[in-house]
């Protein structure tokens, strides 16, 4: 029998995604003796340097690797993320919370939802955060670790973490090499196919130097230097649904205590993140290029920033999209080579994490075995529509009436899987079960209620219960979340006690 086991799997890139891969294969196969992991990167090419903001999935990803989440946070600067707060996106001075947990508990076994929908139609419940601990916690500023349910589940929430992706990399970087990853520096100047197979073979350096493998996980940004460049797979593009194609980012120095939430905020033809850091703050502008120059953009940014900017603008055009396969004959690929979601909810790191998933989960091996391939190429292709759609639904439902870009973005078609996902909420407060795979039912809730969006129908059985015992309900679900909340120690003061960073604290040059 052929021994189909892995020899040799190369990774190119050291980026976020190269590095994650990195440490998750070596995790996965460093035992084996068998499997070697290898890791070839340019320095003289970098890397993107932005990825501040993540989903709660990453400290799965941490814990997977046995690493102490108080060692990460130190080592990457990193803050900790309750909760997305859009601002202006409902229209000018607007602001509601996509938060990182459930929103109140269900009533005599009818979902949170409905019993507040029905309240909220009588003018007697409150906009829906306020019955989220993780939002009023975020408004607050504070931070806490959360308790397993106590039996009072609005008192359960979820984090994740605002860090500093260059040090993130090093920190993997470190992690990966005494795990046993092979590291070479040097720039792949071709890319040589096999002639029958058409896999790829071997990668010739700068200089001459080859590298084999059996397997190839591309790691090298937008570009795609292996998925694309030698195996041309085919982009899958998806402006016509996310406008923006740019973004101008520039970090600066805290003027404030950390907020324990990523800011979003909109402005007249995107909008803005703010990520604060242990040691500066992470700022961006998202717009699309229709509407606003890149000096337009640069310009808002540094008026918009809280402290002296620590570097100058850097612009990072983009094209929005999906590459048609994320496993192509012998080569995956993960982070911006496999495809480009704005960071509107921080979810291109967590992809990374989901590409390492299908792959892993899949056995990988020598012979590439097409019915494995097709069927991750197609999970893979269905998670990042469903995580496209959850974005689109943040455009399609802006208040920002009388702005171009935003008037377009209001009336543009959304894809036919949203339009039925808005239709079926609409009608009856539901969602398809493909919907809700990875951004839960509380996370459309939140953006459908943040916009002021209700649905025509909540469930008759919360009728069966007296109104009186529904704002009962409400009321003590506020108390408890308020006492709570106060108990709690501001953000700043928890990292300061339990998780203080190993970065000075930047300063701007001229400051
Ligand atoms: C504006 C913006 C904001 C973002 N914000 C977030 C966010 O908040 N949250 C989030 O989860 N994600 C975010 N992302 C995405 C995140 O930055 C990326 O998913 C992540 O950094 C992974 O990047 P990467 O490793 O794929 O690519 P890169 O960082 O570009 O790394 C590419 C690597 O390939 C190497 N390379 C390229 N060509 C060669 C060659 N010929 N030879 C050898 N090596 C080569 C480079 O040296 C480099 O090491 C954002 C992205 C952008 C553009």
């Amino acid at each position: 029998m052929t021994d189909n086991r892995l020899r040799s799997i190369v990774i190119v890139g050291g980026g976020t995604a190269g590095w994650m891969a990195a440490a998750a294969l070596i995790e996965r196969f460093g035992a084996n003796r068998h499997t070697r992991v290898t890791l070839v990167e340019s320095p003289e090419i970098g890397t993107v340097g932005v990825g501040e903001a993540t989903v709660p999935h990453i400290r799965e990803f941490l814990k997977h690797l046995k690493i102490n989440e108080v060692d990460f946070v130190r080592r990457t600067s990193a803050t900790f993320k309750l909760a997305i707060g859009f601002e202006g996106w409902a229209g000018v001075g607007s602001q509601f919370f996509h938060p990182f947990s459930e929103h109140g508990v269900p009533l005599s076994g009818t979902s949170f939802q409905h019993y507040w929908v029905k309240a909220r139609q009588l003018g007697k419940a409150d906009v829906i955060d306020r019955y989220a601990l993780s939002s009023e916690l975020a408004r607050a500023g504070k931070f806490a670790v959360p308790k397993s349910n106590d039996g009072k589940g609005f008192l359960y929430f979820n984090y994740a973490l605002h860090f500093d992706a260059t040090l993130v990399a090093r920190y993997l970087k470190s992690w990966s090499m005494t795990a046993g990853v092979r590291h070479i520096e040097g720039k792949v100047a071709n890319v040589l196919l096999n002639g029958e197979s058409g896999n790829v073979e071997t990668l010739e350096l700068d200089g001459g130097r080859q590298i084999t493998g059996d397997l190839f996980i591309d790691c090298s940004g937008f570009q795609g230097l292996l998925i694309e460049k030698a195996l041309n797979t085919g982009y899958e593009d998806w402006s016509q649904w996310l406008p923006c194609d740019r973004a101008v980012a520039m970090p600066c120095e805290s003027r404030s205590a950390p907020a324990s939430y990523t800011r979003s905020i909109a402005g007249s033809a995107g909008w803005q993140w703010r990520i604060p850091l242990q040691h500066r703050v992470g700022n961006g502008y998202v717009y699309c290029s229709r509407y606003l120059s890149d000096d337009e953009a640069a310009a808002t940014l540094r008026q918009g920033v809280e402290g002296p900017a620590l570097a100058e603008p850097r612009l990072l055009p983009f094209r929005t999209g999906v590459r048609r396969k994320i496993w192509n004959r012998n080569v995956f690929c993960l982070g911006l080579a496999s495809g480009f979601l704005e960071p509107l909810e921080s979810t291109s790191i967590y992809l990374v994490q989901r590409g390492l998933q299908y792959l892993l989960g899949s056995f990988p091996q020598a012979i590439p075995n097409e019915a494995l391939q097709d069927n991750v190429n197609q999970r893979n292709h269905a998670h990042w529509s469903h995580i496209r759609d959850f974005l689109v639904l943040h455009y399609k439902l802006n208040q920002r009436t009388g702005e171009p870009f935003w008037d377009e973005c209001r009336h543009m078609s959304v894809p036919h899987s949203l339009a039925g996902t808005i239709h079926l909420f609409r009608e009856t407060g539901r969602f398809r079960q493909e919907a809700i795979e990875f951004f839960r039912a509380s996370s459309w809730l939140a953006m459908f209620a943040g916009f002021g969006i209700l649905p025509r129908y909540y469930s008759p059985s919360v009728d069966d219960v007296p109104e009186a015992d529904i704002f009962k309900e409400l009321a003590n679900m506020s108390a408890g979340i308020a006492s709570t909340v106060a108990k709690a120690p501001t953000h700043e003061e928890f990292i300061r006690a339990n998780c203080p960073s190993t970065i000075p604290v930047q300063v701007a040059s001229n400051s």
